[in-house]
């Protein structure tokens, strides 16, 4: 897509610079010509002072060594420097080449398709993970069954590893020992490109593109790039449609004030352009879905009402919604809570609120804070808390 874009930018721009070009053709020519005969006459007058005996060998060696100097000088223009620069990162990029090719643990294995996975359940057994570099691991013996067709609220303390699970489960890293099973088959041997399509995710610091309305919304599924039907479906699901529309250039708006027509977008915004994009991603093939805090910068109560419309619109596919704020996840079909690596309870909002443990402790907490700052909530959300 990138390189697609680039072209067409270029070509469009460089047309100009070509036709500008072509005009000083015969400049050139003349240019060309002056310069030559200039080059022929010095090297004549070295030949001609040879052959009269002014010069001799050592002296024409010394004289002709210049002359090619000064002619090359010329021919140094900004596009050998160009050039130059460019592949400065040459010898960098074949010893990583090299090295990857030495090292199977540096490349992601895997050439199974992913074609309508995951059809029944994702299974995380015996899961241990130490990122490289690091010697305190994140999880040792991690074990958790994910059910397809629904949501699943992740609850945790900052740190607990909710976030190093999704990186696991879209294979950013491959775990150190134990296997990730999507319908039985160990994501390992899946083509990790071809996984990594069947997973949209928002993470917490998801990209800002300074791309159009439209482009924002097409990375999630950059094949149907010019459907946009499908893509008004998406942005209309997540609430960003009247959002898009109501830009200065519709959909063709560069969400940046940089630009020239552009606009910019606050945080909440941002958002819900961020969930059109994981909703066009669906819409192309994506089978599940992960919130992973992309509400850090939403209060309490934005983030319970973007959980919740959320799991209104994509009730029957599989959801993931992390949070550290156990107080914002309660509508999810299912809630874990993940402590010291491992998960230490699991169950929906009213079995956890049952059980007494650390969920219905921090959602107490929590919501008891959101209801502070929040007095004047009306009083059925209050209620239902
Ligand atoms: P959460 O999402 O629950 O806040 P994370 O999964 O981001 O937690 O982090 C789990 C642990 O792994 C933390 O101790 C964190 O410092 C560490 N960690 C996260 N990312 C990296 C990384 N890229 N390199 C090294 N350590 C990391």
């Amino acid at each position: 897509w990138f390189i697609d874009q680039f072209n067409t930018n270029w070509q469009s721009v460089m047309a100009l610079v070509w036709s500008h070009r072509s005009n000083r053709m015969r400049q050139r020519l003349i240019l060309l010509i002056v310069t030559v005969t200039i080059n022929v006459g010095a090297f004549w007058v070295l030949a001609s002072a040879v052959r009269r005996g002014e010069i001799n060998v050592s002296q024409l060696t010394i004289y002709g060594t210049a002359m090619f100097a000064v002619a090359n000088l010329a021919m140094v223009d900004q596009w050998t420097i160009a050039v130059s620069l460019g592949t400065v990162a040459f010898p960098g990029i074949i010893e990583v080449e090299q090295r990857m090719a030495k090292d199977a643990s540096l490349t992601m294995s895997g050439v199974g398709q992913a074609d309508d996975l995951p059809a029944r359940e994702i299974v995380f057994e015996n899961l241990s993970f130490t990122y490289p570099g690091q010697e305190r691991p994140v999880y040792t013996d991690f074990n958790l069954r994910i059910e397809v067709g629904s949501s699943l609220g992740i609850v945790g303390r900052n740190g607990a590893g909710k976030t190093t699970l999704i990186k696991l489960l879209c294979r950013l890293y491959d775990p150190n020992g134990g296997r990730i099973l999507v319908d039985g088959i160990d994501l390992h041997s899946i083509d990790p490109a071809l996984w990594q399509r069947r997973v949209a995710a928002i993470f917490q610091d998801f990209v800002r593109w300074q791309f159009s309305a439209e482009d924002n919304v097409a990375f999630g599924g950059v094949e149907s790039q010019h459907d946009r039907d499908r893509m008004k479906v998406a942005a209309e699901r997540v609430g960003a449609l009247s959002l898009i529309e109501g830009l200065p250039g519709g959909w063709d708006t560069i969400l940046s004030r940089q630009y020239e027509g552009g606009a910019d977008l606050s945080g909440g915004q941002w958002q819900r352009i961020a969930l059109a994009r994981a909703m066009f991603a669906v819409e192309n093939g994506s089978s599940i879905l992960v919130l992973d805090e992309p509400t850090a910068n939403l209060d309490a109560r934005a983030e319970v009402e973007l959980f919740d419309d959320f799991l209104e619109v994509t009730r029957g596919t599989t959801s993931l919604l992390i949070s550290h704020r156990f107080s914002t996840v309660r509508r999810a079909d299912r809630i874990v809570v993940i402590e010291d690596g491992k998960v230490t309870e699991d169950g929906s909002h009213d079995q956890l609120v049952a059980l007494g443990g650390s969920y219905a402790e921090s959602f107490r907490m929590q919501a008891e804070r959101y209801n502070e700052s929040d007095a004047d909530a009306d009083s059925e959300t209050a209620h239902q808390k």
